[in-house]
C-alpha cells in the first residue's frame, strides 16, 4: 500500500501489515457548524482506516477538536467557552450522521493544557523558544529544517507567521517566529495558569502535543487539508523535532472543496454546512460524491455534481433490485485503493459488479452497504406490474396507464428497464 507524501513529494510505501499505522488528522476549530469541506478529511481518514484494517493493519486514528483558538474568541467575545462546547457537540452530531463511526481518540485542546505547558517549558529550556511580555514564541532560526515541508524557506513575506496584533509582531525576534503561548487579553473568557502568567496555548503546539500524547513521539501518518501545510504543519514539525521527536513519517494533505470554482471559506461567505448537505442529499449521496474525487485533488460542490452522485447511488440500489449475477473481481478494486487510495477508480470498478455479495463487500468499505438494503415490492404489486407489461405489449395503453396509477397509489413507482423481467418497482420517496 502506498500513499503520496507531501514532505518527500512522492509516493511512499507503508510498512507491511499489521503495521501498526498510527494516524493523526487535524480536526476542526469549533465555532460554527462545520462546512462540507471540513467533512472531507473526516471521511478520508475513516475510509483509509477501514481499508487498512481490512488489509490486516492495526490502526489507531486520532482526530482532535480545536476548542481553544482566536477564531472562537472572535466569534463569541466573552462567551467563547459556551460556543466551543456547543459547536463541539454539533461537530460530533453532524459527522456521526455520516455513518462512518468515530475516531479512536478525539482529544480536545482544553483537556490537554498541562501537557502543552510542559512541552513549551522543554522548548524554552532547550533555547528553542523565548518568553516575551506574557507570550512565548518559537525561535524559528533554531530549526534549520524550517520550510522543508511547505517549500517556504526564505525570510520573505510568505514565510511570516500570521500574527493578529501589531504588539505581538513587535515582541517577535523574527517575523517567522510563532506563538506557543499567548498571554491573556481583556475580553477573553478562558485562560489557564502557566509559568508565564494567565494565558492559553497557540494552535500549532496544541496539535503537536495532542498527536504525541495519544500516538507517541513517532507515528506513521499525519493528515489534514492542504491549506494546513503552512504554517500549521510546518510549525508542528519544527516544535516536535526540536523536542527530539521524529513525529509524523508521512504527510497526507487532501484537496479543498470548491463552490463554483472557489475555495469554500468563511471569509468568502460561500459556505455549505455539512448539516445542510446531509439534510438536502442524505449521507449515501454525499459519500458517493466524496468517492468520486481523488483525495489529493480539489473537488467542486454543485447541485449538478450532487445530482450525479445521487444517480450513481440509485444505480447501485438498482443492482440489488435485480438478480445477483456471478462474475466481477476484487483484485482491481483492491489495487486501486492500495495505489494512493484511488477511490474514483474503486468506484468505477464497483459500477461493473452485479454480484450482490461482492458489491456489498466493496460498498461496506465506505460505509455504503445500506445501498443494498432495497425494499422489495409486495407480491400483488409484482402481479400488477407484470399485467401492465403485458398490456403494453398488446398496445393496450389505457389498461397499462390504469395499472401504473394503481401501483403509484400503493406508494411505488414502476419503471421500464431492458433487463429481465422488463420492469422495476421502486418505492416512492
Ligand atoms: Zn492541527
Amino acid at each position: 500500500m502506498r500513499l503520496y507524501d507531501t514532505a518527500t513529494r512522492q509516493l511512499q510505501e507503508l510498512p507491511p501489515p499489521p503495521g501498526p499505522i498510527r494516524m493523526y488528522f487535524c480536526g476542526p476549530t469549533v465555532y460554527q457548524r462545520i462546512h462540507i469541506g471540513n467533512a472531507r478529511p473526516f471521511v478520508i481518514s475513516h475510509w483509509l482506516k477501514r481499508w487498512l484494517e481490512r488489509s490486516g493493519y492495526e490502526v489507531t486514528l486520532v482526530e482532535n477538536i480545536t476548542d481553544i483558538n482566536d477564531k472562537i474568541y472572535d466569534a463569541a467575545p466573552g462567551d467563547s467557552a459556551r460556543l466551543a462546547a456547543d459547536a463541539s457537540g454539533w461537530y460530533v452530531d453532524d459527522t456521526s450522521d455520516l455513518g462512518l463511526g468515530r475516531p479512536d481518540v478525539e482529544p480536545k485542546a482544553t483537556e490537554s493544557v498541562p501537557a502543552i505547558v510542559q512541552a513549551i517549558e522543554e522548548l524554552l529550556a532547550g533555547g528553542r523558544a523565548y518568553a516575551a511580555g506574557g507570550d512565548v514564541y518559537f525561535r524559528v532560526s533554531s530549526f534549520p529544517d524550517y520550510g522543508r515541508l511547505s517549500g517556504r524557506h526564505g525570510d520573505d513575506e510568505a514565510t511570516r507567521n500570521p500574527s493578529e496584533e501589531e504588539e505581538e509582531e513587535a515582541r517577535k525576534e523574527d517575523p517567522r517566529d510563532f506563538a506557543l503561548w499567548k498571554g491573556h487579553k481583556e475580553g477573553e473568557d478562558t485562560w489557564w495558569e502557566s509559568p508565564w502568567g494567565h494565558g492559553r496555548p497557540g494552535w500549532h503546539i496544541e496539535c503537536s502535543v495532542m498527536a504525541e500524547q495519544h500516538l507517541g513521539p513517532v507515528f506513521e501518518i499525519h493528515g489534514g487539508g492542504i491549506d494546513l501545510v503552512f504554517p500549521h504543519h510546518e510549525n508542528e514539525i519544527a516544535q516536535s523535532r526540536s523536542l527530539g521527536h521524529d513525529f509524523a513519517q508521512l504527510w497526507m494533505h487532501n484537496g479543498m472543496l470548491r463552490l463554483a470554482g472557489e475555495k469554500m471559506s468563511k471569509s468568502l461567505g460561500n459556505i455549505v454546512s455539512l448539516r445542510d448537505a446531509l439534510d438536502e442529499w442524505g449521507r449515501e449521496t454525499l459519500l458517493v460524491y466524496f468517492l468520486g474525487g481523488h483525495w489529493r485533488k480539489p473537488v467542486d460542490y454543485s447541485d449538478e455534481v450532487l445530482q450525479q452522485a445521487a444517480a450513481q447511488a440509485e444505480s447501485f440500489r438498482n443492482v440489488f433490485r435485480g438478480e445477483s449475477e456471478r462474475g466481477g473481481d476484487w483484485e482491481p478494486f483492491a489495487t486501486s485503493l492500495d495505489d494512493d487510495f484511488n477511490t474514483p477508480d474503486a468506484l468505477a470498478v464497483m459500477h461493473g459488479w452485479r454480484d450482490h455479495d461482492l458489491l456489498r463487500r466493496g460498498l461496506e468499505v465506505f460505509g455504503l452497504e445500506s445501498l443494498g438494503d432495497v425494499e422489495l415490492a409486495p407480491a400483488e404489486l409484482e402481479e400488477l406490474a407484470r399485467a401492465r407489461l403485458e398490456a403494453r405489449a398488446q398496445q393496450d395503453f389505457a389498461t397499462s396507464d390504469r395499472l401504473r396509477d394503481e401501483i403509484a397509489e400503493a406508494g411505488w413507482e414502476v419503471r421500464d428497464v431492458d433487463a429481465e423481467p422488463g420492469y422495476q418497482l421502486v418505492p416512492k420517496r
